[in-house]
């Protein structure tokens, strides 16, 4: 999971400070000489870490720690201040041109998953209302042009292909394509290589020149650390990146390159890519991205993905029954398959606060899980599933037997939904606080 081995050292970190009722000036030190390791250790680059401990270090020896009557809790609240302005404070939205097209390039090595994400960002974009065109300008990897057609094909999206040719030409006839069948948004799959070389980069600048894209984003893997940096550093002087596109940040457990590549290079990160499947993109949102880090969840996210898959009656619905208490085995079912088309559960989990991957145990369901649950809540009465604290042992018994599963499986379900309610019930304080613009810490 993302930044899981930083996370986990964070909290070591703000756990020891948080047990302490008054915070001295040698506890801040010893805290932040911590701080500073574990993000060196997540692979940040070492210029960032010393401009950032000086930062939070300054602000931590200062009166709003020291006569705080939760000093331990300023602190963290400094860190996640410091770490959000070092990501670029804001989110970084993308530029659309005034009139006419827009041409987004996507630039980057080989691998980094700039064909995957030439996909990901059309659904966006087609979600979004636009009318997206996937352009396939990597003539020189076998198959590029076949993946993207792939891609293009499951997303119901077109996508123009003029074989080998020159990509400059390519980018400039697709351009005209797109005039012609009312695409307003264009997304250029360029050639990628191993490493950076001149020849790469002259066909790339040849394409922005001939197309003038509002957008150049740089695909780049995070989970090459470092590497991404410095590679983020290179295109941007050739090209003047509008952007990037951080991708398998789903299994980049120390997250260098996401905390440092906007300072290192000025360049924003616009999205970041979670998984292979094609809806596995999100925009970047430095606020939420601390959160994540510093391990107190990213309860809005979810709530976007939650309302993006959920039907919205259905979702008040869900908001009225959890007001009132009455959130029923029922809707635990419809809950069931509904969080399944949000994403998996532990990405889910990952996102909401005081959720460790510890806590996951007892949580996971798969599909045929899923048809076991079913079972057995069609084989509870009505008045079981309105009431679920009424299932006792004699009741537990003739649910199994009817569903054909076993007592445990009963059990388990059971326990599933107690959790779920209680998961859900954090949600929903955490939103409800949040709107009534209470801090977190
Ligand atoms: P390209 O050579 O830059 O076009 O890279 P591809 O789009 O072919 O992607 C290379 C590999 O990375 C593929 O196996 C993708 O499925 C995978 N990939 C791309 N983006 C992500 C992501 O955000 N997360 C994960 N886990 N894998 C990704």
């Amino acid at each position: 999971m993302a930044f899981e081995a930083l996370t986990q050292k964070l909290n070591d970190i703000f756990k020891k400070l948080k047990g302490k009722g008054k915070l001295t000036e040698a506890d801040v030190k010893q805290a932040m000489r911590e701080v500073k390791l574990a993000l060196l250790e997540a692979d940040v680059n070492f210029k960032v870490v010393k401009d950032l401990i000086q930062k939070i270090s300054e602000r931590a020896v200062g009166q709003e720690v020291m006569e705080s009557l939760t000093p331990g809790q300023q602190v963290i609240k400094i860190v996640n201040d410091e770490l959000v302005q070092l990501m670029g404070s804001k989110e970084a939205k993308l530029n659309f041109s005034s009139g006419g097209i827009t041409v987004i390039m996507l630039v980057g090595l080989q691998g980094s998953g700039k064909t995957t994400t030439a996909g990901k960002l059309g659904r966006l974009l087609s979600k979004s209302g636009k009318k997206p065109l996937l352009t396939a300008a990597d003539i020189y990897r076998p198959a590029a042009i076949k993946q993207l057609q792939v891609v293009g094909e499951k997303l119901d999206l077109p996508v123009f292909t003029m074989g080998q040719q020159d990509p400059v030409n390519i980018a400039r006839a697709s351009v005209e394509y797109a005039h012609k069948h009312n695409n307003d948004v264009i997304i250029i799959d360029t050639a990628g290589r191993l490493h950076i070389d001149e020849e790469l980069m002259d066909e790339l600048s040849r394409i922005k020149q001939a197309v003038n894209p509002s957008e150049i984003l740089l695909v780049v893997d995070s989970m090459t650390g470092q590497d991404a940096v410095n590679v983020a550093e290179e295109f941007n002087k050739r090209l003047a990146l509008t952007g990037l596109i951080l991708t398998k940040l789903d299994g980049d457990t120390r997250g260098g390159a996401a905390l440092s590549v906007k300072a290192v290079t000025g360049c924003p990160i616009k999205f970041v890519g979670m998984g292979e499947k094609l809806e596995n993109l999100e925009p970047f949102y430095p606020e939420r991205m601390a959160s994540r880090i510093l391990g107190m969840g990213d309860v809005l996210t979810l709530i976007e993905k939650a309302t993006q898959s959920f039907d919205l009656k259905k979702a008040q619905e869900l908001e009225q029954k959890l007001k009132t208490q009455s959130f029923d085995l029922n809707d635990f079912l419809e809950q069931l398959s509904q969080v399944k088309k949000i994403g998996s559960l532990d990405q889910i989990l990952s996102m909401i606060p005081g959720f460790s991957p510890q806590k996951l145990q007892g949580l996971e369901l798969d599909e045929k899980e899923l048809v076991h649950v079913e079972a057995i809540i069609n084989s509870m009465t009505p008045e079981e599933r309105k009431n679920p604290s009424i299932i006792n042992g004699s009741r537990r018994k003739r649910i199994a037997a009817g569903s054909g599963t076993s007592i445990q499986d009963v059990n388990r379900l059971l326990k599933q939904y107690e959790q779920t309610r209680k998961m859900i019930k954090q949600m929903t304080d955490m939103e409800k606080g949040r709107k009534k613009g209470k801090h977190r810490f």
